[in-house]
């Protein structure tokens, strides 16, 4: 059939690419395989296309923070989030540590400083009950329960360091009020939540659909937080790369250091791929070269008139 057809040739022209390699701060995520390769479409209108290593399953890393910023703005309501966190895009690496001159906010809810920081205004009382409602709301996302791979998690937490002096920082500035190691942990865990491209396809095209799940067709963000979400996954999803991507690919995106990305066309699809080899940024380099061919044949850029 056509779309699989096509996708698989998509596939193809990546497998050759040989440059980078997977992240290696942690053993698990540098001893990913990397000739996984896997790309899937999720159409606003519920089909869901997925070829490759379509079943694999990655950990989300930053492809969250997306996600749980949302859900920071359900629970807290957008005017106090923008109060903690900005929307400028950084041009700094994602776990740079560094707050607003001025405003003394994390710059952006997509470099870790944001992405802590949105973590802490998750309503729960407790890490374990934010984290739960984390799980929750993006297993409702997927359309299947999702858990966190323990063995990334654990790794990551014993890696933590540059995180942790991130959440001091956010403590010491006033910007979070809770127990600096208790936040971090929480979102070490939401990163270690995985999935696989059919599921983060969904998820992306529910942001694609103003926040309608495409498939059940239930309301599950708030078209002013999918707005909201998308604006900064524009300026800021790709780090900072985030300028090249939106020149040359023009879609709404999110990476995630195991080699995760999703990107979001309003109105139109969810794009997922995954392959775990990085650039010196931090994005997946077989992914960003299958969006740019995805965008490019099928003229998904978001300022080309169609
Ligand atoms: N867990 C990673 C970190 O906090 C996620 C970063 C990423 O995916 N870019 O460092």
């Amino acid at each position: 059939s056509p779309i699989p057809d096509y996708l698989k040739a998509v596939l193809d022209n990546a497998r050759s690419i040989e440059r980078g390699a997977p992240a290696s701060y942690i053993e698990t995520l540098a001893q990913a395989d990397t000739s996984k390769l896997a790309v899937a479409l999720a159409m606003v209108d519920g089909n869901l296309y997925s070829v490759g290593d379509d079943r694999v399953e990655f950990s989300m890393q930053s492809i969250s923070k997306a996600f749980v910023y949302a859900m920071a703005i359900e629970d807290r309501g957008l005017p106090r989030v923008l109060e903690k966190i900005g929307v400028e895009p950084s041009g700094d690496a994602f776990n740079h540590l560094s707050l607003e001159r001025g405003t003394n906010r994390p710059v952006n809810p997509m470099i870790n400083a944001g992405a802590i920081t949105a973590h802490s205004l998750v309503e729960g009382r407790t890490a374990e009950e934010r984290t739960e409602r984390i799980l929750r709301g993006l297993s409702q996302l997927a359309g299947r329960p999702l858990h966190v791979d323990e063995a990334v998690y654990e790794a990551e937490l014993r890696t933590a360091d540059r995180n942790m002096a991130i959440g001091y920082m956010l403590k010491a500035a006033g910007v979070i009020s809770c127990d600096p190691r208790d936040v971090v942990r929480g979102y070490i865990r939401q990163c270690a939540i995985t999935v696989n491209v059919r599921d983060l396809a969904v998820m992306a095209a529910t942001l694609s659909n103003g926040g309608v799940h495409p498939v059940t067709g239930v309301a599950m963000i708030p078209q002013a937080s999918v707005r909201q979400v998308l604006s900064v996954m524009t300026t800021c999803g790709m780090y900072d790369a985030a300028g090249d991507w939106v020149s040359n690919v023009g879609i709404p995106a999110k990476s995630g250091v195991a080699g995760g990305i999703i990107g979001a066309l309003p109105g139109q699809v969810g794009i997922a791929t995954f392959s775990p080899k990085l650039d010196e940024r931090g994005n997946s380099v077989r992914g960003v070269a299958m969006c740019e061919q995805l965008s490019r044949d099928m003229g998904l850029h978001m300022m080309d008139v169609s």
